[in-house]
């Protein structure tokens, strides 16, 4: 559920037309909703009802905006991070040190330093090898690096190619018939203190099977640990529940997956952690845009949105599906393809799709924009950074701005050389 809603026949964020938004700002532009991101932070956490002792740590890649982190470190969510620049963010946030998840398979010895300096709280570790130079890392400062170590459970997530993480042949964790041993000698270093292990399998997953198959294997590796005497006190689920893109889409939510965990980890003893991103900020955001102009096309009409693949890159990439509306529909229906004005075809958001008439100089939102959207855009064909706002009821403020080209052409240089 969201709060994006028809009101007198214009879409609404919470009590705010899009259409005041794009007057004031400029399209294209993000617009997230902060009722809605409340409410997916509270329905995560009490799907998670039979779960005695958790962690939840927002997945900061799915949406780094400052303001969005704000709001999910005051319902009391910690950050999972792949990166300084995501620490400094969560920090910034006010989220505190301890309540910080440092995923990633190729975290640099500076980004363990400054990590190990504030006194993060905890290392998912990707490999042997970082998990000995973080040893090394902690003990010249004095200090001991809490860490799990990741395991690549080897199960298909059933997701696009791109976001599938738990496969054997991915890049993530260590191989599960090696866990054992890779755990054993890194519990032995002086500089760690190991005490759990994590997986994460991929991402929009829209069923619990994998998942299901994933935290049960986990949970033999746990036992096996404990049997031969090592410490296992916390298990981490990573994130990937997947959000429905489409109206209509039936996929298991927050209380199916929480149920599920509960049982499977119902005798494990152990501190759960987690880790979601899209289910918490996917719907929470839409891409509000202006139809340049619509042109004649072969197969249907092609309309020419001021939104690109830069902006939202997701269809390109992913072959996603964002659903599209206009922000004023007079009811009747059309058969477009809606396309950007970028130089390629991939930048294409929809082919043959039945939507909402729409004309040159209307608004229009691709939705549930919220998640991989703004946090990947780039300024492909010298277009701005696009801006993102943030309504609250009635109030809403610009919580990122638009980076105009000419920012970025400042920013470059012609050697003398070349003069
Ligand atoms: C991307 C990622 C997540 C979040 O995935 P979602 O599908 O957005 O929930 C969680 N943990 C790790 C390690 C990730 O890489």
């Amino acid at each position: 559920m969201d709060h994006f809603e028809l009101k007198n026949g214009v879409l609404h964020a919470e009590d705010v037309a899009l259409t005041a938004i794009a007057e004031a700002v400029g399209t294209p532009v993000y617009v997230y909703s902060r009722a809605t991101l409340e409410r997916h932070a509270r329905v995560f956490a009490e799907g998670l009802a039979g779960v005695p002792d958790k962690h939840i740590a927002f997945a900061v890649k799915s949406n780094p905006n400052l303001a969005v982190l704000r709001v999910l470190a005051r319902e009391g969510y910690g950050a999972d991070v792949v990166s300084g620049g995501e620490m400094d963010r969560a920090l910034a946030a006010g989220m505190p040190a301890a309540d910080i998840v440092f995923s990633g398979v190729g975290k640099t010895a500076a980004e363990m330093k400054a990590a190990c300096a504030v006194g993060l709280g905890q290392f998912n570790l990707e490999s042997e090898e970082e998990g000995v130079e973080l040893a090394e890392i902690a003990a010249q400062m004095g200090v001991k690096a809490t860490a799990t170590l990741r395991v690549n459970p080897d199960v298909d997530a059933g997701t696009h190619a791109k976001i599938s993480t738990g496969k054997a042949e991915n890049k993530f964790g260590v191989a599960y018939d090696q866990a054992a041993a890779i755990y054993a000698r890194l519990s032995a270093l002086e500089g760690l203190n190991l005490r759990g292990l994590a997986l994460h399998i991929g991402s929009q997953i829209t069923s619990l099977e994998p998942s299901r198959a994933a935290f049960a294997k986990m949970g033999g590796l746990m036992r096996e640990l404990r049997a031969a005497g090592f410490t296992v006190s916390h298990m981490d689920l990573g994130g990937g529940l997947g959000v429905p893109y489409q109206i209509g889409a039936q996929l298991p939510g927050p209380a199916e997956y929480g149920a599920m965990v509960a049982e499977v980890t119902g005798d494990w003893g152990a501190t759960i952690m987690f880790e979601p991103g899209r289910v918490i900020t996917g719907n929470a955001g839409v891409l509000l845009t202006e139809v340049i102009r619509v042109k004649p096309g072969v197969t249907a009409p092609f309309v020419v949105v001021d939104a690109a693949m830069n902006d939202l890159v997701r269809p390109a990439m992913y072959d996603a599906w964002h659903d599209f509306a206009a922000v004023r529909p007079t009811g009747e229906r059309m058969v477009a393809n809606i396309v950007g004005p970028i130089c390629e075809s991939s930048d294409t958001f929809a082919m043959g799709r039945d939507i909402d008439v729409v004309a040159a100089g209307d608004l229009g939102v691709f939705r549930t924009a919220g998640a991989y959207g703004a946090t990947m855009a780039n300024t492909y064909n010298s277009r701005p950074l696009v801006p993102e706002v943030m309504v609250d009821g009635d109030k809403w403020a610009i919580v990122a701005e638009r980076i105009e080209p000419a920012t970025i052409l400042a920013a470059e240089h012609v050697p003398d050389w070349l003069r």
